[in-house]
């Protein structure tokens, strides 16, 4: 694959495959605009005991925007996303240093309230997770903890979030089901239900689609893609397609540090760093 400079043209060069002549990568409409930060890290590092998993990175996550992080398996992408809520806490030996913000929260300082953290900082895994439970107390199962006890405003709330969810249409009529009858694609957007339910601010997705089918997954990049105008979306994906379809930003990392961070059509049609042009056209990884 080679990058093809358009001479006559003022528009940055496509990355195109040197087999087909084709784009690697479609370019896509015009950019939502870019919300104020949201996430931010300077100079962050952390240590997994001897292992530096993060070296120095510095990044903003912008409000209303989905941020894909994508880069060779072992690079950081997970250990980031994971410090956005501090998943990492729970892993005995890990050690930060830098710094790392939620607004105005500091994420570092040891007084920050996690279990609200994580109620505004969502996460939805690479499996999905549902509890072994009906798809409605899958659903209602934090607002639950947050102690809502009225079945009126429960019902109300678990049908808002499944509707978000597009998965309405299809749970209505068997919410009293256990949520392990789903298919994979289904599980997932209720693991997403769950995670709309309580409010969050901002959702991190983990390879979200990399175990369902193309059709499953086709229907989670929809759900991003309608989310994004409500929600702050941080996504990690080893998928470099999805995150062209999905993504405003697109963050590239390598061994730990971060390479680039830009909008997604920049960062694969003009990618100002060496190693990113490398990875985005297949040389390594
Ligand atoms: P990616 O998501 O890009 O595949 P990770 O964030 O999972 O990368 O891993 C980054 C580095 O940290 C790797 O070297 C990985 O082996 C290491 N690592 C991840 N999780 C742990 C852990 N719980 N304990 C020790 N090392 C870990």
């Amino acid at each position: 694959m080679t990058i093809v400079p358009l001479e006559t043209s003022t528009e940055p060069p496509a990355v195109t495959s040197s087999a087909t002549g084709r784009p690697v990568v479609p370019p896509r409409a015009a950019p939502a605009p870019a919300g104020p930060p949201v996430l931010t890290t300077r100079d962050f590092h952390l240590h997994y005991g001897p292992v530096h998993a993060l070296k120095g990175v510095t990044i903003e996550i912008l409000e209303r925007s989905v941020t894909a992080v994508i880069g060779p398996s072992g690079c950081g992408k997970s250990t980031l996303l994971r410090s956005f809520n501090r998943m990492n806490d729970l892993i005995p030996g890990v050690r930060t240093e830098g710094e790392i913000q939620f607004g105005s929260v500091d994420l570092r300082d040891r007084g920050t309230d996690v279990v609200e953290l994580r109620r505004r900082v969502g996460m939805v895994f690479q499996r999905p997770n549902p509890f072994p439970k009906t798809i409605f107390e899958n659903v209602a199962f934090g607002l639950r903890m947050l102690g809502l006890k009225n079945r009126g405003e429960l019902e109300a709330r678990v049908e808002r979030s499944l509707r978000r969810a597009a998965l309405w249409e299809e749970a209505k009529d068997r919410l009293d089901r256990s949520a392990l009858q789903l298919s994979g694609g289904q599980q997932q957007r209720l693991c997403i239900a769950r995670c709309l339910a309580i409010e969050p601010e901002v959702i991190l997705m983990d390879e979200p689609a990399s175990a369902l089918d193309p059709t499953a997954t086709a229907r989670i990049e929809e759900l991003i893609l309608d989310l994004k105008s409500a929600y702050t979306i941080v996504i990690v994906t080893h998928n470099m397609q999805q995150a062209a379809r999905i993504s405003d930003r697109t963050a590239f990392m390598l061994d730990g540090r971060l390479v680039e961070v830009d909008d997604t059509t920049a960062l694969f049609t003009n990618p100002r760093q060496k190693l990113t042009e490398e990875y985005i056209t297949g040389r390594f990884g």
